[in-house]
């Protein structure tokens, strides 16, 4: 019988907190491409899947790259190809309110989740591929007082997939990796990272998009929590 579970860590973005796409919309709509939240939140979901195959072996997510990647998927999916939209969009997107940029929105029911895993007595923390602006994106969102403590990569060094990043949560708390899920929305990031480190892992998958994968899907973190509490891990 494997140890009960005692801590839950999270990924940050697309997990505990998104994108911000009333700005998105509203950017899409002045360069004359209407669209709707709903078509947008779908796009992202597929593009993510796409995402995850594109990063060459070794590749780090923080490299500029990625964020331009990311966005030219998204649009595709959105059926918005051409290529003056898409530059415009790209252009706005790399000098919007930096260093934070983008990701400054709540997933739904990311503070249900963290609640949920605090009021039954699990660790939480978040570890994050960031540029240092984690830590203050979630205090601002009102979810670091949810957690014991946040992992940034570029303040550690050390970057998902590499199980290295996974190891200081665990040495943080105190933990075997059995006693600690993972859960986040990259499969070969988040999953084949935490796993490489011995922890088990949900995906996030909130469209239904990854098909057939070898691990949990949770459409949000309430739902990944609850997979926690479950039968499956106690
Ligand atoms: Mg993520």
């Amino acid at each position: 019988m494997s140890r009960p579970v005692r801590a839950i860590f999270f990924d940050a973005g697309n997990t505990l907190i998104r994108m911000d796409y009333t700005v998105i919309l509203a950017e899409l709509a002045r360069l004359g491409v209407p669209v709707t939240l709903a078509a947008l939140e779908r796009a992202e979901w597929r593009a993510r899947v796409r995402l995850d195959a594109s990063f060459a072996p070794g590749a780090s997510t923080e490299h500029p790259d990625t964020g331009e990647r990311y966005l030219r998927f998204i649009l595709d999916e959105l059926g918005v190809r051409d290529a003056t939209i898409q530059a415009a969009l790209s252009a706005w997107r790399r000098n919007y309110d930096a260093p934070m940029g983008l990701w400054t929105a709540l997933e739904p029911e990311a503070d249900a989740g963290l609640r949920l895993a605090r009021e039954r007595g699990l660790r939480t923390a978040v570890i994050s591929n960031s540029n240092g602006t984690v830590a203050d994106i979630l205090a601002h969102l009102g979810l670091a007082q949810h957690l014991d403590f946040i992992i940034d990569s570029s303040k550690v060094g050390v970057e998902k997939p590499d199980p290295r990043i996974f190891r200081l949560a665990l040495e943080r708390t105190g933990l075997a990796p059995e006693e600690a899920v993972y859960v986040g929305d990259l499969y070969s990031i988040d999953v084949v990272g935490a796993r490489a480190a011995g922890l088990r892992a949900i995906l996030m998958d909130p469209g239904a998009c990854w098909g057939d994968r070898d691990c949990p899907l949770a459409r949000t973190a309430l739902e990944a929590v609850k997979h926690v509490l479950s039968e499956l891990y106690r």
